[in-house]
């Protein structure tokens, strides 16, 4: 039995104008769930239009910014009291377990306060500008911004965007990815029940190919924002280049887990496990080359290979459930690939590599969670994401090998340290090429704390002053104060130093 969705416009929920929809498969059991509107490039000029529409009357742009935080906050205490029912949802959308999507979601509120709070403490400066002038520069909202999401966190990443964009006055027209699509269409729904103006939060559901090329070609937008692969980073940003708007990029990672041999063993393996596998691997920062010095390599390894191979695999909704499927049968295959790509390059597997057996875990897109050695910084499999249930475990000698190490690759998302010298930790952490470092610790994300990456990694953060800033532009009034009169014709001579 499958629900129907359809694309959520100015406030209604309408079907595409061609009528075409397409099917979300549960990706524990193969089962359809979801019949979706599939918006075309006319439904897409519709949300464009009507989010104009909402900026340029003001509705939502002029609301004061304390009722504007008003209505965020109202929306993060009903956004609280259904995170069991849209927990359930993301899991059977993309199989993450629910343990896991449960303890994200309830989370999710802090985003809406925290940008409703930013909205209403955000102040403007007055430069100096010199004598009988006086400057006042006010940060003003770009217009309709395009918001394109992946699947892997369907509404964290909705919500992290959305909640920048629309403290900041804009208005929006999302592209969830095809393969999440529910929860961000209810979050519109929620947001408009809580005193958002109908045609401020737009929806259009639809494959990437298709729907997110017309948004980010639209030439109706002022802003662009992608959470994605990097090439696919990459068509939206020269597509934003082309349009001469802003663009914020989140792009892939491989992040390096540095294990250092003063670290607390026990704790830096439950550390590159959880970095790992959480996600069953399928997050932009996951814990993808497990980097050990070579005094506590053989420890660590034993003990991580130990506890991945206790790991347990199973129905997603099962609360005992430690690792769920992968999304689709795509992305299986994909990581089964790279595998054995990995293995015809050199690489050993330590634990897992394989398909599970088991009737059950057959009929969804399992795949066991994986740990490889051997790998050389040539590997593919040391330079590209795969994506998955897969890490890699190398060791280094001191710390100037660690750093070589792991900013040896084209991304530059995030990285973790382990060590109990903070001396250490802070100039490891000042060296590592990346936007987000933890210490001691890794995933850890706050709606404050800059969330954004270096090289092929994207451009721009999410999170905190930096995001509100940038679905912002400034907006510089220079006022002449002085009582004189002033006529540069009717004066002759050298002014330069008048
Ligand atoms: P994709 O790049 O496949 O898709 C991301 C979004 O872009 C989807 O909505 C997709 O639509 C859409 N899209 C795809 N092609 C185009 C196009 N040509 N024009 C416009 N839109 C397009 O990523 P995934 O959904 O597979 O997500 C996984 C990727 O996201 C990983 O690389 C991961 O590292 C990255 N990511 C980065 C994060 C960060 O914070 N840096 C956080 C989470 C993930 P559709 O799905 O419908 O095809």
């Amino acid at each position: 039995m499958t629900e129907k969705l359809l694309l959520h416009i100015g406030g209604q929920d309408v079907p595409a104008a061609d009528g075409r929809t397409f099917v979300v498969h549960n990706p524990a059991t193969g089962e359809p769930l979801l019949d979706v509107a599939h918006a075309g490039r006319s439904d897409v000029d519709d949300a464009v239009a009507v989010a104009r529409a909402a900026f340029d009357d003001g509705r939502w742009r002029s609301v004061r910014p304390r009722d504007r935080a008003r209505i965020l906050n109202r929306a993060a205490d009903r956004l609280a009291e259904r995170v069991d029912d849209w927990a359930r949802w993301e899991t059977l959308q993309i199989g993450r377990t629910l343990r896991e999507m449960r303890a994200q979601l309830a989370r999710l509120p802090e985003w809406l306060e925290y940008f409703g709070a930013v909205a209403q403490t955000a102040e403007g400066t007055v430069p100096e500008f010199g004598e009988g002038y006086l400057n006042v520069v006010r940060r003003v909202p770009l217009g309709v911004a395009g918001l394109i999401t992946p699947w892997n966190h369907p509404l964290l990443i909705t919500m992290k965007k959305l909640s920048a964009a629309l403290a900041a006055g804009n208005s929006l027209v999302i592209k969830p990815s095809e393969l999440g699509p529910a929860v961000p269409h209810r979050l519109a729904m929620l947001l408009e029940e809580a005193g958002v103006p109908p045609g401020v939060v737009n929806v259009v559901t639809g494959f990437g190919a298709t729907t997110g090329r017309a948004l980010s070609e639209h030439p109706g937008l002022g802003k662009l924002d992608v959470t994605g692969g990097t090439e696919t980073g990459r068509v939206i940003a020269a597509n934003a280049g082309h349009a001469l708007i802003p663009v914020t990029a989140e792009l892939g990672g491989k992040a390096p887990v540095l294990v250092f041999d003063d670290a607390d063993v026990d704790q830096a393996v439950a550390g590159a496990l959880f970095a790992a596998f959480i996600a069953s691997g399928q997050t932009c920062v996951q814990g993808a080359r497990v980097l050990v010095q070579r005094g506590s390599y053989d420890a660590v390894v034993e003990r991580l290979a130990a506890r991945t191979r206790e790991l347990r695999l199973g129905d997603p909704l099962d609360l005992q459930t430690q690792a769920g499927p992968l999304v689709s049968a795509a992305q299986r295959d994909k990581v089964a690939a790279a595998v054995d790509r990995a293995v015809r390059q050199g690489a050993t597997v330590l634990c897992g590599g394989r398909v599970p057996g088991g009737e059950a875990l057959q009929r969804g897109w399992f795949y066991e969670p994986t740990i490889l050695t051997d790998v050389a910084h040539d590997h593919d499999l040391w330079r590209e994401e795969v994506f998955g249930p897969v890490t890699l475990v190398a060791p280094f000698d001191d710390e100037a090998d660690a750093i070589a190490q792991a900013n040896d690759s084209p991304f530059g998302l995030a990285a973790s340290v382990w060590t109990r010298d903070v001396g250490r930790a802070l100039r490891v952490c000042d060296q590592l090429d990346v936007g987000i470092v933890w210490v001691n610790d890794h995933h850890r994300i706050d709606p404050a704390s800059p969330w954004g990456g270096a090289k092929d990694s994207g451009l721009g953060s999410e999170n905190g002053l930096e995001a509100y800033h940038a679905y912002t532009r400034p907006k510089s009034v220079v006022v002449n104060t002085g009582a004189d009169r002033f006529d540069w014709y009717a004066t002759t001579g050298d002014l330069r130093y008048s």
